[in-house]
């Protein structure tokens, strides 16, 4: 059943792949068939197998022998790997299945947003609104969809108060459209007192590593970092290590 769950994973991961391509480039997600971005050599099924087709190529195109980016055999390997985990006390088909498919797909497009945001400073709202109907469907088979929307208003909320507060003290803004509907999708599974943390935990990595950067001349000090991927690392803790999660902030506060 894992092994199975693992390869759904891995072909989850190759669209993934394609959502990431298309979606900062408003193409359409479904067509036309996959090119090589390079040449526009239509990619055949059997050069489109999730990693094992860039291992055979050797990460070039079959065609005009352009480097294929790493990224494509990661993203499908991570999801598969994670698909395969998280299977893996299940040993038939059952209604528990579902809430372990909602998770798993709420990975994959947790994934997409961080290669887009690294890429393109952008989280798309497509990915967010999805992220948003399987998060909520969590919080009604769970029966907490009442907190699950307290959750997604504090989420919108305080980020807005957030963003404005340092809009006022550095005439910059601070959080993206993005980040704060991605806060607010993400309250629909963490509830209110989930967001909080998240908000917290984040910022306070995000400004460390920005310091950081900044210090280590990484990074220009005007030029903005991604944030999404500081938010989703801590919300992927929540949602999948949330015993370990509430063990760290026990430990800090
Ligand atoms: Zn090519």
């Amino acid at each position: 059943m894992s092994i199975l769950f693992g390869i759904f994973g891995l072909l989850i991961g190759s669209f993934i792949n394609v959502l990431i391509y298309r979606l900062p480039l408003n193409k359409n997600i479904v067509f036309p068939r996959s090119a090589c971005p390079h040449c526009h050599a239509i990619i055949p099924w059997y050069f489109n197998i999730p990693v094992l087709s860039f291992l055979f190529l050797r990460g070039k195109c079959a065609y005009c022998r352009s480097r294929i980016s790493l990224q494509y055999p990661l993203v499908e390997l991570i999801n598969g790997i994670v698909y395969y985990l998280l299977a893996k006390n299940v040993t038939m088909l059952s209604f528990e299945l579902l809430p372990i498919i909602l998770k798993a797909l709420v990975f994959s497009l947790l994934v997409a947003h961080v290669v887009v945001d690294l890429r393109h400073q952008l989280l798309p709202d497509g990915i967010n609104i999805f992220l948003a109907i399987f998060l909520f469907t969590l919080s009604l088979l769970n029966g907490e969809w009442l907190r699950g929307l307290y959750g997604m208003i504090l989420g919108l909320i305080l980020p807005l108060i957030v963003t404005y507060l340092f809009y006022l003290v550095k005439g910059v803004v601070g959080l993206g459209g993005g980040d704060i509907k991605l806060f607010g999708a993400l309250g629909l599974f963490l509830g209110p007192l989930g967001v909080i943390q998240n908000i917290f935990v984040s910022c306070l990595l995000g400004s460390v590593v920005g310091i950081v950067l900044i210090l280590t001349k990484t990074l220009k000090r005007d030029k903005p970092i991604p944030f999404g991927p500081f938010i989703i690392l801590v919300a992927i803790t929540q949602i999948y290590f949330p015993s370990h999660f509430q063990r760290a902030m026990a430990a800090i506060f």
